[in-house]
């Protein structure tokens, strides 16, 4: 072979090394919950649209199911995850060190809202149970620890003046153990925050016969009025079998957030993975059907947004001043 032909072959080896050697990569990881929730399939859509444009920024991401959001934030402060899915009273109480958080995580940073999530209950329909209140004697799974719907689920306890004393059971299965759980007759009733639909609901109500309960009244107007993470709200009927009623209820929205621990370039190019394919977003799960890109850069986020979520929504023109 001659001296050229070699040198050619070389260039080009290193001509085809190059793009690969050069982009050194990046892996991320977004906690999120339990696999029948929307959190699972709401990382999986981010990771979906992040991996796509890996040869550009060389981002790799994966998705965990977890406990929940107080799980996913807790290990977000730990370093354990770069990314999580946590509600917005979750995300507002981290960072200021309230609730069930004792120390305030200031480096806790918001990236964008997602879906909102009604507080959702669910009682066999053979368990006698109508509102709330009928909760008192019965087998209630009130939540993993770890999870949002056990935050919401206490904090309602409190105001109402129950302990897990007025339960004739207080279990704590994991959110995708407690649709089984109830169909089976091991529980009478479930909790849940999540989006809808979801899988874990649509699982409760198809494999026996069960009932979305209302969750309303002086406390609860009155935790709305107080906490601005707090809203009411209602799912829709006809969305699950034997549900054709409106059902009322209150609830928080799903967020994404992060840590100023992870690199500006990291979230710029992950936020920007999300709002510049939204309309793919929002066909990846029909609980982001009626998701607003303006509403999930400025609506519920307590922590200050991330400096690479700022950058790309400067860019994007979707701050409210
Ligand atoms: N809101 C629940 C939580 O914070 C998770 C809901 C879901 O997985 O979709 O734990």
């Amino acid at each position: 072979m001659s001296y050229l032909k070699q040198l050619s072959m070389a260039a080009l080896a290193v001509g085809m090394a190059g793009p690969v050697a050069a982009q050194e990569e990046t892996f991320i990881t977004i906690g999120t919950g339990g696999v029948t929730g929307v959190y699972y399939p709401t990382g999986g859509a981010i990771c979906r649209l992040v991996n796509r444009g890996r040869a550009d920024h060389g981002i790799r991401c994966s998705v965990e199911s977890t406990g929940g959001s107080v799980f996913n934030v807790n290990a977000i402060r730990q370093g354990q995850l770069d990314f999580g899915v946590a509600q917005s009273d979750v995300q507002s109480q981290a960072y200021n060190g309230e609730g069930q958080f004792d120390e305030a995580f200031e480096g806790l940073r918001a990236v964008f809202s997602v879906h909102p999530e009604p507080f959702t209950v669910v009682a066999r329909a053979d368990a006698g149970i109508e509102s709330f209140d009928d909760l008192q004697g019965k087998r209630v799974n009130i939540g993993n620890p770890g999870s949002g719907q056990r935050v919401l689920m206490e904090r309602l306890m409190e105001a109402k003046g129950w302990t897990t004393g007025d339960f004739a059971l207080a279990s704590e299965l994991q959110a995708a153990e407690q649709s089984q759980a109830l169909c089976d007759n091991n529980i009478d009733a479930m909790v849940y925050s999540v989006g809808h639909p979801s899988g874990s609901i649509q699982e409760a109500t198809t494999a026996c016969d069960s009932v979305l309960v209302e969750v309303n009244g002086p406390e609860v107007q009155q935790l709305v009025e107080e906490n601005g993470y707090y809203r009411t709200a209602t799912i829709p009927g006809g969305m699950y079998r034997g549900n054709d009623e409106d059902t009322e209820t209150f609830g928080v929205g799903a967020t994404f957030v992060t840590s100023d621990a992870v690199s500006e370039d990291v979230v710029y190019e992950v936020t920007r993975a999300v709002f510049e394919n939204i309309d793919q977003f929002r066909s990846l799960h029909p609980a982001f059907e009626n998701l607003d890109p303006e509403q999930m850069a400025n609506d519920g986020l307590s922590a200050p947004l991330h400096a690479g979520a700022q950058r790309y929504f400067e860019e994007a023109g979707l701050l409210q001043e």
